[in-house]
């Protein structure tokens, strides 16, 4: 089954979201394989946000995203990558849709409170890179009910 890596950045935890994001994962009906509060270094979040280094916004973001502790996620389920993107809205809050998480809850890009992977192949690197231990593996009884 495809899993995707979902983080709610330092404003999405200080704002209180985390349960808000959580919730709607979960009522969506994806299973929630891996997560933890973490405080990451410079050089872990440049690392994952290596590919946009070039970036006139890389030295802001990485500010940004190492000013207070993260909640990393696995979430997993069917097209959990392209599904959990459009959850979160566009980059920019102002083109997010009102019903996704960015639409809902936030006003700049530079303050968007969550990330999701943006491809499967995205998503096993994040995976690999936060939760080098593994995910937990396990069986929801609501799997029946979610998948025909
Ligand atoms: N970002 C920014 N300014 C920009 C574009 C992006 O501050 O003009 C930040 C924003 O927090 C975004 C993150 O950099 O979520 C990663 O950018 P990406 O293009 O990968 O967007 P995402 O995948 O998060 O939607
Ligand atoms: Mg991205």
């Amino acid at each position: 089954m495809e899993r995707t890596y979902i983080m709610i950045k330092p404003d999405g935890v200080q704002r209180g979201l985390v349960g808000e994001i959580i919730k709607r994962f979960e009522q969506k009906g994806f299973k929630l394989v891996a997560m933890k509060i973490t405080m990451p270094s410079k050089e872990h979040m440049e690392t994952h946000y290596e590919d946009l280094k070039t970036k006139k916004f890389f030295p802001g973001l990485i500010a940004y995203m190492t000013s207070g502790p993260v909640c990393a996620m696995v979430w997993e389920g069917k097209g959990a990558c392209l599904e959990g993107r459009k959850m979160l809205g566009a980059t920019m809050p102002s083109d997010s849709a009102m019903g996704t998480i960015r639409g809902d809850y936030c006003i700049e890009v530079g303050r968007n409170i969550c990330h999701g992977s943006d491809s499967v192949e995205s998503a096993n690197k994040e995976i690999a890179h936060w939760f080098p231990e593994g995910v937990c593996e396990w069986e929801s009884c609501e799997a029946s009910w979610i998948y025909e």
